[in-house]
């Protein structure tokens, strides 16, 4: 198959129900699991809070082909909720080869908004290093045939995963959860990459994030909570939720010693460029 596949956006409707052409007066949550077991007790009331706080829009990305079910469930359900479709670096014990054609199979049923969550991780020491690299170079593939950004998983392998995007040229995407070096960063702005930022850069003692947040373009950034993890510091160890993106800004506004409204219209913006969202 050699012609990309283009359509049209299809969160396009929505948009144009939004109030105003101008300004993005609402918040997007970049990345989201809203899909997860940790929320069947309360997803529609996490999905009405986070509503409610003005977070108009949820990116979900999908971790694997079971979770294919449960993201298009979560996306079908609540106006807003965009999936990605992809193969998590952290569970290959789930992973299959096939999948791969599963996952093909995926994005011609549904077009998402990315492939994702797809990636490296070389914290967990017990990943098999071949088998993440294989499945992240073949779903790299896919968005590249398929025209769509990427959902990086990148921890602890940021050159390992600039090195492929060097080789195979996806759309730019978002590095998830960003953490790394000021060059490693513009490394990832000049693929045409935004880095996303939650709960991580809002405890006190995370110098290297915080210091990024206030020193990186703000053009390049995008929120995002990465619910049910990554939970902002005011909820500790406590299961985290799409709701919180606005105090999350709030902490990134008084960094970078902003207005909280510029932050929700900057990062929304970046993250309806870099997601193929904006209006024309
Ligand atoms: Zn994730």
């Amino acid at each position: 198959m050699t012609a990309t596949h283009k359509t049209a956006s299809p969160v396009a409707p929505f948009l144009h129900a939004t109030p105003s052409d101008t300004a993005a007066a609402y918040f997007i949550d970049t990345h989201c699991h809203l899909d997860a077991a940790e929320f069947n007790a309360e997803r529609d009331a996490e999905y009405a809070r986070a509503v409610a706080a003005g977070v108009a829009i949820q990116i979900i990305p999908a971790v694997s082909r079971d979770s294919f079910a449960t993201v298009a469930a979560a996306c079908e359900r609540y106006p807003g909720c965009l999936p990605a479709w992809g193969l998590h670096p952290m569970l290959l014990d789930v992973h299959h080869p096939e999948h791969l054609a599963e996952l093909r199979a995926q994005i011609e049923k549904k077009r998402p908004i990315a492939v994702g969550e797809i990636g490296l991780d070389l914290f967990v020491s017990h990943l098999d290093y071949a088998t993440q690299e294989y499945f992240y170079v073949e779903q790299l593939k896919l968005a590249q045939e398929y025209d769509l950004p990427v959902l990086l998983h990148c921890r602890k392998a940021n050159d390992k995963i600039l090195k492929h995007l060097r080789k195979i040229k996806v759309r730019g995407g978002i590095a998830h959860a960003f953490n790394g070096s000021p060059q490693q960063a513009n490394e990832f702005i000049k693929l045409g990459f935004k880095l996303g930022f939650g709960g991580a850069f809002t405890w006190p003692r995370a110098n290297n994030l915080r210091r990024l947040a206030v020193d990186l373009p703000l053009e390049a950034i995008v929120l995002e909570t990465d619910s049910p993890d990554i939970p902002p510091v005011w909820i500790g160890h406590g299961r985290n939720a799409p709701g919180e993106l606005p105090r999350i800004a709030q902490v990134l506004a008084e960094l970078r010693q902003m207005e909280l409204a510029d932050i929700r219209d900057a990062t929304t913006r970046n993250a309806l460029a870099v997601l193929g969202l904006t209006h024309d």
